[in-house]
């Protein structure tokens, strides 16, 4: 059977990367994505947006909705200090299987967990499946009608707490509106926007980070 274009990606990485080396994952990622096939990783550019909101945060329990290949998985739990833990979410099992090899690969399993499934039915199990009390960083990155719902699961089930960052990526292509909308609205949330570009295009994106003050 033909390849798919995710299995592409990882093949490229088990030849080309570092085993053990996150970030050699995340450079090889890009590499092939700019060059030989676009994927819908947050990609390098609104990856140092990630990155930087993630050295001012200094989270210790993360949640991302979204992993597809793990690309961002991988860019998180590089910066991750050693007791934190990422917990990403992911319905596509064929996916979760790609982003759980890239995971092993780059030799941050011990800090990832992929949880396969639909966000909606996962968010509510957080706590007592998951043994999660509250979030300290959310990464948003799954299909843009799920965002506003999912934020408002996450609130309903007592997950966020003072100073929780939920950070939203794609907020212009494909866009969030009524995410946008509510967050924005929302005296619970403080909200800065980040432009930047979708990933591997010059086309005009940004992420929005929110943070909950209770
Ligand atoms: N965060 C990844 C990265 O930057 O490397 C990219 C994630 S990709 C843009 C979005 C992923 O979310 C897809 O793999 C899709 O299958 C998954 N997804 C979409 N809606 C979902 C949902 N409700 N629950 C779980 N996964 C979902
Ligand atoms: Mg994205």
């Amino acid at each position: 059977m033909a390849q798919s274009k995710e299995e592409r990606i990882l093949n490229f990485v088990l030849q080309n990367a570092v085993r053990g080396d996150p970030q050699s994952v995340v450079d090889t990622i890009d590499k092939y994505c700019s060059q030989k096939e676009w994927a819908m990783n947050v990609g390098a550019e609104k990856g140092l947006i990630l990155d930087k909101i993630l050295e001012e945060t200094k989270p210790s329990v993360l949640l991302e909705l979204g992993t597809y290949c793990g690309y961002s998985a991988v860019r998180i739990a590089r910066l991750l200090k050693p007791s934190a833990r990422l917990l990403t979410i992911e319905f596509n099992p064929d996916f979760a299987a790609i982003a759980r090899q890239m995971i092993e690969f780059a030799g941050v399993q011990d800090k990832v967990k992929i949880l396969e499934g639909p966000s909606q039915t996962i968010i509510p199990q957080l706590k007592k499946k998951h043994e999660v009390d509250t979030l300290d960083f959310v990464f948003l990155d799954h299909w843009k009608d799920r965002y506003l719902p999912d934020t408002i699961l996450l609130l309903e089930h007592g997950l966020l707490r003072k100073g929780s960052v939920i950070l939203a990526d794609n907020v212009i292509v494909p866009g969030a509106p009524e995410f946008i909308k509510y967050i924005r609205n929302n005296s619970r949330f403080e909200c800065t926007n980040y432009p930047s570009h979708v990933e591997y295009m010059k086309v005009k994106d940004a992420m929005e980070k929110a943070v909950f003050v209770g």
